[in-house]
């Protein structure tokens, strides 16, 4: 049928040009007088129209295209703007410098903020070197007790697991965990070792040695200097702890036996110095021999406040460090690998365990002097390098708080370990407001070499119940012992030896050592035995 004869009302015809928008339109302008304007279909309007919204959609899509590009780019590539880049991993050459400031809390920090810009007339806003780096904290969460020791501290950084207290970079099931040193030495990195205790502590051991208990400080020792599984890991060690490498044949040695473990070192190549004569000959790092073993304390280098009066005895933290960067630095010139060195500001843990906050601010500028000096040297370095710096644990509980008494000249009060109990002034302060009825066992703990805690001997003080939401916490849940394995071991077997006079001065950090028993030798005296006889004799 002919377009335009079909039925009126059939489907597929198509609507009359008289629809009702054009009727109404014509109505309108029947009645305004207006001549309806001729649109003009697809005049210079609409194209324009067209084209900018061409050009936006287009803009907007390049936009977007670029944004993810530089996304991709910065995820692969996070230092892309330095350093040369392969297969999204970076090449070339690095150091890594790992810093521990042992036993520093906030607080330590905050007073010796505050210390210094009284002492020094600086102004009020002034900052240490550690504020102006301050990103964020680490977790170093011992497996046994509430609070973390050097040792599974230590662990934590160097092997990145978790374990128990005094462990020397050994799990919890005592299977060896590899290092970061290790790792970089097996890579072919120089390494190195800066501390102001003794070499065999913790802190220094856990990236150089594997043993069960950190008072192992002898085998620490022989592993140090290349009895290793891995053989020789560590290529300089700065700083105290000779003892132990002296026959006990010898004057001033600690150790259970009869090895020499200075000729030890020797024997694998070790360059060896043990005075302030031998390391001023080192000048400053330009004149070592690598592999190098420096000891100039016995035990520990004394604390800063003291060692500045016997300059001509003891470098200082940052000396060694500065010595350590330049050799560390000088042996990998030629080399396509940089290195790894590990600096410890180690005796603000001492000083906080002895609620010594002149020695803690004091120890704390030495370290944060040594964190300015590796600052400067990565600033002048050609090679491209890493400073992290970290605490394993806070100890002493040390708390600044201002006194309200009239008579108090001074803003600051240095306010020592509130509430604790005077029989246990080592740990509690730790965690202060704990007493000692949360002296528990973890049933799920591996089974201690060490007689068990303590049973409550005094009931908990009501008066700090409120206090601690610890004690809130069903029995099963109560925290672990507070005093840690190694510091009971250590108390045990000074008590059950025989009595020996060490030089004064040196007595108290002899008697930190449990070097007298090698480890596992026989049974420590029970503590209940211990406890009972002493309220007997009081
Ligand atoms: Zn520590």
């Amino acid at each position: 049928m002919p377009r335009g004869q079909e039925p009126l009302l059939s489907e597929d015809r198509p609507s009359s040009d008289h629809s009702d928008e054009r009727s109404i339109e014509e109505e309108d302008a029947l009645l305004t007088g207006q001549q309806r304007p001729q649109v003009r279909k697809y005049g210079w309007d609409f194209w324009r129209e067209v084209g900018l919204f061409a050009w936006a959609t287009l803009a907007t899509a390049i936009v977007i295209i670029l944004a993810v590009m530089y996304q991709h780019k910065q995820t692969a590539h996070p230092n892309s703007s330095g350093g040369d880049w392969k297969d999204g991993r970076p090449s070339g050459k690095r150091n890594l410098i790992f810093m521990v400031s042992d036993g520093m809390g906030p607080t330590s920090l905050s007073l010796t903020r505050s210390f210094r810009q009284v002492e020094s007339g600086l102004p009020i806003d002034d900052l240490l070197a550690l504020d102006q780096h301050l990103i964020g904290s680490s977790r170093t969460r011992s497996s046994s007790s509430l609070i973390t020791d050097s040792a599974a501290g230590a662990t934590a950084f160097s092997c990145g697991k978790k374990s128990y207290n005094g462990a020397i970079s050994v799990l919890p099931d005592h299977t060896p965990c590899g290092t970061v040193l290790e790792a970089a030495k097996r890579a072919g990195y120089m390494t190195g070792l800066v501390v102001t205790t003794r070499i065999t502590d913790a802190t220094p051991a856990c990236f150089a040695a594997h043993v069960n208990q950190r008072e192992e400080e002898d085998r620490i020792a022989e592993q140090e200097v290349g009895e290793h599984p891995l053989g020789r890991m560590v290529d300089l060690m700065l700083g105290g702890g000779r003892c132990h490498f002296l026959p006990n044949t010898t004057d001033g040695s600690c150790r259970g036996d009869d090895r020499d473990i200075v000729e030890l070192a020797k024997s694998n190549g070790f360059s060896y110095v043990d005075d302030r004569n031998g390391f001023d000959g080192l000048n400053l790092g330009n004149s070592v021999k690598l592999p190098l073993l420096g000891l100039f304390a016995s035990t520990d280098i004394p604390y800063e406040i003291d060692r500045r009066q016997m300059d001509d005895v003891y470098p200082s933290l940052d000396e060694m460090a500065r010595t350590a960067l330049k050799a560390l630095s000088a042996a990998t010139k030629d080399s396509n690998k940089g290195f790894f060195l590990m600096i410890e500001g180690s005796r603000i843990d001492h000083a906080g365990h002895g609620n010594d906050p002149v020695a803690q601010v004091h120890e704390v500028i030495a370290y944060d002097k040594a964190f300015a000096s590796v600052l400067d040297f990565l600033d002048k370095d050609d090679v491209q390098g890493v400073a992290i710096s970290t605490s394993d644990h806070e100890t002493g509980g040390l708390a600044t708080a201002r006194r309200t008494f009239k008579a108090t000249p001074s803003p600051l009060h240095v306010h020592r370990a509130p509430l604790t109990s005077n029989r246990t002034p080592l740990h509690l302060p730790r965690i202060p407001l704990v007493p000692r009825a949360t002296h528990q066992r973890y049933p799920f703990l591996r089974k201690p070499r060490l007689p068990p805690a303590l049973p409550p001997q005094q009931p908990p003080n009501p008066r700090q119940r409120h206090l601690s939401p610890l004690l809130l916490l069903p029995p099963k849940l109560h925290p672990p012992p507070l005093r840690n394995r190694s510091r009971r071991l250590r108390r045990y077997r000074r008590r059950s030896r025989p009595p020996r006079r060490p030089p004064a001065g040196l007595a108290r950090l002899l008697r930190l050592r449990g070097h007298h028993q090698p480890p596992g030798a026989g049974r420590v005296e029970h503590p209940r035995t211990f406890s009972r006889r002493r309220a007997h004799l009081r």
